[in-house]
């Protein structure tokens, strides 16, 4: 199975298990893309957007 490396804590995770992050930023690093694994994603994110 295909796994990705979580951009947040380096983790390698199955590819059902990440999450697909895309930001655009409105300075020098442009779009930000990469994937975090679920857990980085519900403690890093998620709250963020609540
Ligand atoms: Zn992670």
């Amino acid at each position: 199975m295909a796994v990705e490396a979580c951009g947040m804590c380096s983790r390698e995770v199955p590819f059902d298990e990440t999450v697909h992050v895309l930001v655009h930023t409105h300075g020098e690093s442009g779009v930000i893309d990469r994937y975090v694994c679920r857990t980085c994603y519900e403690s890093e994110l998620e709250p963020l957007f609540e």
